[in-house]
């Protein structure tokens, strides 16, 4: 993204908070960050500014690895630093630098890619291979094969590492390529400051430099009517110009209702893919990798452990992960000696953290009350027999959330909500199905219940 002088101040802000959580000692920190700012970014260059000569050695020597992995982390980019005095500053200005340091220039670029994620750390299996070889392909030929690269599934299957991915592939055969990975909120948060200070031509004129755009997300454009048609300028600009996008959503395009057609049905490059839940042997090869990533000793966690969690967790790579990292930290912290994990330690880790998600978890009463709450209505006529049109709706929008937050039976979910048999339920589950495909409110609604259910 292209950002003006308030902009770095905000970064560099963020990026002192956290230096100055680091370093913990306020006198080091105050001698040394109190006078420095960013004085310009150009391509993956951050200058930075000091008062003092001696200042700008100690940064240079002490500090700068640091600075430049938090500024990687506040941006979510690739960057290098260099650290200048005034003397370097009067430097660049003979050297007719000047411009850009007073005011940035259009390659103060920042692309958000997570330097993290890529090609070589994804672990390819039956269900994402069909994604794998078409983002590579896009990566290495942007523009030329699918465009747009539509890559649709679940949440927590890999979409967002292979955005990044092409991301950082790209940029790493094709530097001068102007890459930006953004979230469809992201955009949506640009088109409203831009919006706010009258600068839509220029927030399309931004765009329009663009050679290749990531978009993550795209199911959140859905509901957002006026964003979407500069969206749509931007994105037919791109395609038109043969820049390559790439796109991922939570569902498929025929269920983005309007945004469907316009986003990939269109064109004849395009492309949409799905990325399935692992298999078993997917996610045990996930495992032994993230395993290999962290040096940690791959015997110390027993085989059939790591074949117990591949099966579990096996529809989501962040749970895996998580369930990894669990029994990591747990055998480090208890047994730091001898940080074996057998079976039965990896069952008692769970368990523990099972009752901790117990802990509060997400009952029918709990629906009942947040549901009667949101239409102000009591929880016992959400029960009741009583048909008006207010309780009808609450009444099918809780047996719904019912049936997506919890692990019940049909049977029991009608048994809870006044005796009802399982095929009303069932009924009242399609009705409200129906509903969100009609109804772009409906849709925010039931999100806005579901976390507020979760949030107690
Ligand atoms: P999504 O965007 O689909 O919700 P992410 O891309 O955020 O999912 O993936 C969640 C986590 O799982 C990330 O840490 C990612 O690196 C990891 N991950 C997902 N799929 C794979 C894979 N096939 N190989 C390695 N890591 C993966
Ligand atoms: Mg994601």
């Amino acid at each position: 993204m292209v950002y003006n002088d308030s902009r770095f101040e905000e970064i560099w802000n963020t990026v002192l908070v956290r230096l100055e959580n680091d370093i913990n000692d306020k006198t080091v920190f105050s001698t040394y960050f109190q006078d420095t700012k960013i004085l310009s970014i150009e391509g993956d260059l951050v200058t930075i500014l000091t008062n003092s000569a001696f200042g700008k050695e100690v940064l240079n020597r002490k500090f700068l690895e640091k600075i430049q992995d938090f500024l990687c982390d506040v941006t979510q980019s690739n960057f290098k630093c260099q650290i200048i005095d005034q003397t370097g500053l009067n430097g660049l200005k003979k050297n007719g630098h000047a411009a850009s340091v007073s005011t940035p220039t259009g390659d103060a670029f920042i692309t958000h890619l997570n330097p993290r994620y890529s090609f070589e750390n994804f672990v390819v299996g039956l269900s994402n291979r069909e994604c794998y070889s078409a983002a590579l392909a896009t990566a290495m030929n942007p523009g030329d094969f699918y465009n747009p690269l539509f890559i649709y599934g679940k949440s927590g299957l890999g979409k967002t590492h292979i955005l990044h991915a092409i991301g950082n592939y790209v940029r790493l055969k094709r530097p001068a390529f102007k890459v930006l990975y953004l979230t469809a909120d992201d955009f949506f948060e640009e088109y409203v400051r831009a919006i706010k200070d009258r600068e839509l031509e220029s927030l399309k004129d931004r765009f329009r430099e663009i050679d290749l755009l990531l978009l993550d997300d795209v199911q959140f454009m859905a509901t957002k009517e006026r964003t979407k048609e500069t969206f749509f300028h931007v994105f037919n600009l791109l395609v038109n110009a043969g820049k390559q996008i790439v796109i991922t959503s939570d569902r498929p395009p025929h269920e983005l209702r309007s945004l469907e057609d316009r986003l990939v049905g269109r064109f004849a490059s395009g492309l949409s893919l799905e990325i399935k839940a692992l298999e078993y042997e997917t996610a045990l090869a996930i495992l032994n990798k993230k395993i290999e990533a962290q040096n940690i000793n791959g015997g110390a966690i027993a085989h059939d452990v790591l074949e117990h969690i591949a099966r579990h967790y096996a529809s989501d790579v962040r749970q895996l992960e998580g369930a990894l990292n669990k029994l990591l930290f747990y055998a480090i912290t208890f047994n730091p000696e001898k940080p074996e994990i057998d079976m039965n330690t990896a069952l008692e880790t769970f368990q523990s953290l099972t009752r901790m998600k117990e802990k509060n978890p997400v009952t029918v009463d709990r629906i009942k009350l947040v549901v009667s709450e949101y239409y102000n209505i009591s929880p016992a006529q959400l029960t009741s027999k009583l048909r008006t049109s207010n309780l009808v709706v609450a009444r099918h929008l809780a047996m719904y959330l019912s049936r997506e937050l919890l692990d019940l039976p049909l049977t029991k979910i009608g048994e809870a909500f006044g005796g009802r048999d399982h095929s009303t339920v069932i009924n009242a589950c399609d009705k409200v199905d129906k509903m969100l495909k009609e109804n772009e409110d409906y849709v925010s609604v039931v999100s806005e219940l579901k976390s507020l259910i979760k949030s107690q």
